[in-house]
């Protein structure tokens, strides 16, 4: 990491660099496992088991007594195939999906496409602390309903839903219940087991693993269609020749994560708090989302009024500061974040929208930078801002 050490990296939301372990692990994998796993000699043979090891030990480490991990090219591909595989293959029951309006897009343009396919998508609305709300989520429900589809964390707030409710109502009405778990995956110890849903969405390259892989779990029974067709492999459900170097170092990545998620999440919370305290006591006209709701203890999202994220981003990275604004798929268009919106947090306010998401290497020092650098950027922005001063007229 030396590398980065003059830059504080605080969008662990977006992606994190590999962990040490995963560097060692990928070192030993690169020259000798480069055989086909569906191939049918020794060093195949081999690569096939560690294959399968990999999957036993991801599916130990989450819970998973039963049911199929399903290696996927990442996040945005199990979100996919979770949602068309269970849309395509249910058909004969209906054609109605309900998922809600904070999801990640990979989510969203995915019901989109459905819907210009002939199905009817539901989008459950959330309180201003960005929690999805069940009454409405209990009413929405219909006969047809084939899938819920609900994140378990939120990638721009951190605002983390009420999983177990939401599979409660789901399974009085037998409804499937679909929940991408990507940025809860490493940061919260769990058990898809006990957690009771029937399909999970995560990827590596948010816990210390590498882009471009990531898993579906499916819970026996679920009729799911493959969206990938070709060979056989994962079943049947996902065509292709493995990426086996990143589905080995992405097991390495998923324990390293979990052996000290609880400590980490504490050491986390607190370097994010003292980032909130000081950002809100030193500018004024600022609030944090989702304040109020059970939040992952590494995200900040903070509005600062009167102001462009994106500016605030480029005078953070002429201080070698990385952060977000929105999420860093909406990032680069003008329209502020879904998210935000949908939580009744003001058109001109959204726009005005910072996220800080720490992780493993960061340290007070990181804190005491940014709390040291953007208060002035605000005020030198604000001084520039006809918004500001309007503000104050009014005022
Ligand atoms: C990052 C992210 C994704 C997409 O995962 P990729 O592996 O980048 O495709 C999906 N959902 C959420 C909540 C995410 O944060």
């Amino acid at each position: 990491m030396n590398k980065y050490k003059d830059i504080v990296y605080l969008d662990h939301n977006a992606t994190t660099y590999l962990a040490p372990e995963v560097i060692e692990k990928i070192k030993t994998l690169l020259e000798p496992n480069f055989a086909n796993p569906s191939s049918l000699y020794g060093i195949s043979l081999r690569a096939k088991e560690e294959l399968e090891d990999a999957r036993a030990e991801m599916k130990k480490l989450l819970g998973i007594s039963s049911g199929q991990l399903i290696f996927t090219g990442g996040g945005s591909e199990s979100d996919n195939l979770a949602i068309k595989g269970v849309a395509y293959a249910n058909q004969r029951k209906g054609k109605h999906i309900i998922t809600s309006a904070i999801e990640h897009h990979a989510v969203l343009h995915t019901c989109e496409n459905l819907q210009k396919q002939g199905f009817e998508i539901t989008y459950i609305p959330v309180d201003d602390q960005g929690v999805v709300k069940l009454d409405e989520l209990k009413k929405t429900i219909r006969k047809d309903t084939v899938l819920i589809s609900i994140m378990y964390a939120n990638n721009e707030t951190g605002v983390i839903q009420p999983m177990a409710e939401i599979v409660k109502i789901a399974k009085e009405q037998g409804v499937l219940v679909h929940t991408d778990a990507v940025q809860v995956i490493g940061k919260l110890p769990i058990n898809i087991d006990e957690l009771g849903v029937d399909l999970l969405s995560l990827s590596a390259h948010k816990f210390y693993g590498l882009k471009g892989v990531g898993a579906l779990y499916v819970k026996k029974r679920v009729l799911l269609d493959p969206i990938i067709n070709g060979g056989e492999q994962e079943n049947g459900k996902r065509a292709g020749t493995e990426n086996v170097v990143g589905i080995l170092a992405m097991a390495e990545a998923l324990k390293v994560s979990l052996k000290n998620a609880k400590d980490e999440g504490l050491r986390e919370k607190k370097l994010r708090d003292k980032l909130e305290n000081g950002l809100l006591s030193s500018i004024p006209e600022s609030f944090i989302n989702g304040k109020g709701a059970d939040r992952l203890s590494n995200t900040c999202n903070i509005i600062i009024k009167y102001i462009e994220g994106e500016s605030m981003l480029l005078h953070l990275d002429a201080n070698n500061i990385c952060a977000s604004s929105g999420s860093a798929c909406t990032s680069g268009s003008l329209d502020p974040s879904h998210v935000l919106l949908a939580m009744g947090v003001p058109h001109e306010f959204a726009h005005g929208s910072l996220r800080f998401s720490f992780g493993k290497l960061n340290t007070e020092e990181d804190v005491n930078k940014v709390l040291e650098v953007l208060p002035k950027i605000i005020k030198t922005l604000r001084a520039m801002s006809p918004l500001w001063d309007e503000s104050k007229k009014t005022n």
